[in-house]
């Protein structure tokens, strides 16, 4: 048996392992990727499991920062032990109650989606006598890379649009309980290669470089976002980026001349490159069947533990381990749950499986468990083990219960 189908027989399925070792490779490879005086923020909601946030802050010297858009995120920041003074709070509806807890917590920094959400912001600080700095999320006219994900140059809920500020920015810069800071871009997601990561990159300094001489946004810290690719319930490897460092200290010398004394301050993102190939997710066979000539593998979590996002239409091309035997076939792997979209994978090459196998979905430590439809028919979630050094860590499983003693809304004040 291999070690993970020990575990798997220890503590059930379906389980996930995590491999810490894993995340302190995949924190040191991104550090060394960019240039050296540049920040990284971890984005929570690829994974906020305490103990693998844990390793992305544990190297004093190059410790990551947390990107958090809740107030769920923010205690799984703080209990992963990162200051709350460091970390970045974003998202385009954050309400009174939660910029409330956030600032009361000690966070300072927000990304700002829209002059309403600048004006939240301001008076949340106001109502702790703080001050808020925000860095504008800027959404631009137009974007360079291809990618899987986009999020700029188009209608957005995220950021704001380029073309408004030259008419917004005098009044952004006086909303009472804010200190403009800079900006933050983040238009693309796991970007499909190097050459159009940078590509991205360089187009974003530009845009930036722009908007501090054109007019006169204060730059004290540019967060230039990520999409640092990662393969998500498929077999790969983590990309190497030999080349991203050499091209954006190329592009800083151009726009930001004085970038190697600090200033300005510059930061990247990334929530699957760090975490994704930490994870796999094991699962068990309950039943195999055949209907109209093609197999079925049931097994014994679906999109309930992985993927929940296939119902959104982004279905996943899952592949599981063991493969490549001889006899290798084409199964679909279904979920145990009552809904027609319950599948890991259609029509998948698989081994001949039987009940009572288990089957491994690679890199998938990041958008697991927390992408998934874990309320979905009422099962348990999947039980979490984290391994380091062999060794296993800890284990651990989300609970969820009905709280019947819920305060009025506005109790909170
Ligand atoms: C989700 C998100 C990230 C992380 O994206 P990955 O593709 O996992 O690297 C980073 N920044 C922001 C603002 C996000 O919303």
């Amino acid at each position: 048996m291999t070690r993970y189908a020990e575990l798997a027989a220890e503590y059930g399925t379906p389980l996930y392992v995590y491999d810490l070792d894993r995340v302190a490779e995949a924190r040191r490879a991104l550090f060394a990727a960019l240039p050296e005086s540049f920040e990284l923020y971890y984005a929570m909601k690829a994974n906020p499991h305490p103990e693998v946030a844990a390793v992305l802050r544990e190297d004093p010297d190059r410790a990551c920062r947390a990107e958090i858009s809740s107030t769920g995120e923010l205690a799984a920041a703080l209990a992963a032990g990162f200051p709350a003074g460091d970390c970045l709070y974003t998202g385009p509806g954050k309400t009174a109650a939660e910029l409330d807890a956030a600032i009361g917590a000690g966070v300072r920094t927000f990304s700002v989606e829209s002059p309403g959400d600048l004006r939240h912001i301001g008076a949340a600080a106001r109502r702790h006598g703080a001050v808020a700095d925000c860095l504008l999320r800027i959404n631009s006219v137009s974007a360079s890379a291809s990618t899987s994900i986009r999020m700029t140059g188009a209608p957005s809920q995220f950021g704001i649009d380029r073309e408004t500020l030259d008419e917004l920015l005098p009044e952004l810069l006086r909303v009472p309980g804010t200190r403009i800071a800079g900006a933050h871009f983040f238009p693309l997601s796991n970007a499909k290669d190097e050459a159009s990561l940078l590509a991205e990159f360089e187009h974003t300094l530009a845009v930036a470089a722009e908007l501090r001489d054109t007019l006169g946004l204060p730059v004290r810290l540019l967060d230039i976002g990520g999409g640092f690719a990662m393969p998500y319930g498929v077999p790969g490897e983590r990309p190497r980026y030999d080349k991203l460092r050499s091209g954006l200290e190329a592009a800083l010398d151009a726009r930001f001349p004085d970038w190697r004394e600090g200033t300005p301050r510059f930061a990247c993102e990334s929530g699957r490159y760090l975490v994704g190939g930490c994870g796999e997710l094991l699962c068990g066979v309950v039943n195999v069947k055949e209907s109209r000539g093609r197999g079925f593998a049931i097994l014994d979590g679906g999109i309930n533990v992985f993927g929940g996002m296939a119902g959104l239409g982004r279905l996943l091309p899952v592949a599981v381990r063991p493969s490549g035997a001889e006899a290798s076939r084409r199964a679909t792997l279904a979920g145990p749950l009552c809904t027609p979209g319950d599948f890991l994978g259609r029509e998948v090459e698989v081994p001949p499986l039987a009940e009572g196998d288990v089957v491994a979905v690679p890199n998938a430590g990041a958008y697991g468990v927390t992408a998934s439809l874990l309320m979905f028919l009422g099962r348990p979630a999947a039980t979490e083990v984290v391994v380091r050094g062999g060794e296993v860590v800890s284990v651990s499983r989300i609970e969820h219960r009905r709280n019947f003693d819920v305060p009025r809304a506005g109790a909170h004040r």
